[in-house]
């Protein structure tokens, strides 16, 4: 007897063929049950928001045999919109030479085509628990994705030990980047006020203009940290200046300005958010914030030696651990346990003609294979 169930070009195929931008519901999460469903998986999904960010669908899927460890799996199925300008359908997947090419192919359905796949192939007398965590909302927001399908494992009180994200992590080829880390981000804005006039008579008037320049100067001067082992320096960037004035003869009555801080784990927005404002607060200078995401580091150990293990067993690469890049929804999963992320070569992620080497989806159908009989033998 065969199963298409382990036939991940298959698999893949049959996701790419559900147009999915984000925020997504429907016919790509029914695919995504029924691959699920006949592996004995129970599978919950459920819809949540209102226009303009959602609605969203989330999907969670959950499967136990016996006393062992819970091993997550977890990922997207909402994809960016592809734009004009594709060689062929991003929604009706191809097969051209040794690529698939499919909006999603390698951000992400691709590596979820493969986890279903390695599912399928695993011996079925492994003890413990898998479950999946699938959202619709990603790209987009956020906000009522990987967030709301945490609130409802606890209400299910499903707790992981482990949770491997399926992003697209690889660089050059497939297995050569792992992540176990991110930056964290935090946006704002600061503003001096002053009091507008005229400029032959600046005695009548505060200009805003020099206070915020020396606001600006120190903390360009700020050094947060140097670095740690596993994460770049946290950095400040100046992203905005504005005063909106157009006369020549005329002081401004205000002026703002906005940066951008992406920092490691010796910060918290929080933290960050105190530092500027005390700058700030110098010169009179007011500060709003708001935060996308805190940092987080998973320590290199158990977890990520399972990876590294399996990648080298399949493609015979050693594995760099990396903490670079943007923010991903592993920074929320990270609060249940220990999260990796990797997944597929993320050279044409949200590009034109995105598309996944065949041998790769193969590749990481075994790596994943592996991972999971590991964790859970
Ligand atoms: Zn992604």
């Amino acid at each position: 007897m065969t199963s298409s169930n382990n036939d991940v070009v298959a698999l893949a195929q049959r996701l790419l063929a559900c147009p999915s931008v984000t925020p997504a519901t429907g016919p790509v999460f029914a695919e995504m049950e029924a691959m699920l469903a006949p592996l004995g998986f129970t599978v919950d999904r459920f819809v949540v928001g209102e226009a303009p960010d959602g609605p969203v669908e989330n999907l969670l899927a959950w499967r136990t045999t016996g006393a062992g460890p819970h091993f997550a799996f977890a990922g997207h199925l909402d994809v960016v919109p592809p734009g004009p300008g594709w060689a062929s359908d991003p929604f009706a997947p191809e097969i051209r030479g040794d690529l698939l090419y499919g909006r999603g192919a390698v951000d992400m359905k691709g590596s979820i085509a493969a986890f279903v796949a390695a599912l399928a192939d695993l011996p079925d007398d492994l003890p413990g628990t898998i479950s999946l965590i699938i959202t619709g909302d990603e790209e987009g927001p956020a906000v009522y994705g990987t967030l709301a399908l945490m609130d409802r494992m606890a209400a299910r009180e499903l707790r992981p030990d482990m949770c491997l994200v399926g992003e697209p992590t690889s660089s050059q080829r497939l297995g050569d980047v792992v992540k176990i880390g991110r930056r964290g981000s935090v946006n704002m804005w600061i503003k001096v006020s002053g009091s507008q006039g005229h400029v032959a008579y600046p005695h009548l008037a505060d200009n805003p203009i020099p206070k915020l320049v020396r606001i600006l100067t120190a903390i360009e001067a700020e050094v947060l940290d140097e670095g740690t082992d596993w994460f770049q320096p946290s950095n400040i960037e100046i992203t905005d200046l504005d005063v909106g004035n157009a006369a020549h003869n005329v002081i401004p009555g205000a002026a703002t300005a906005r940066i951008s801080i992406r920092f490691n784990d010796q910060h918290s927005g929080a933290s960050l958010i105190e530092r500027i404002k005390a700058i700030a607060a110098t010169e009179g200078g007011t500060v709003e914030a708001r935060i996308s995401g805190e940092s987080f580091l998973t320590q290199p150990g158990a977890f990520s030696d399972l990876i590294s293990g399996a990648i080298r067993d399949v493609t015979g690469i050693d594995t760099e651990l990396s903490t670079t890049g943007g923010t991903s929804d592993a920074r929320f999963l990270s609060r249940l346990c220990p999260v990796a992320e990797f997944g597929l070569n993320n050279a044409t992620m949200h590009k034109l003609d995105e598309a996944v080497a065949v041998q790769d989806l193969r590749d990481l159908q075994r790596i994943y294979a592996l991972v999971l009989e590991r964790a859970l033998g």
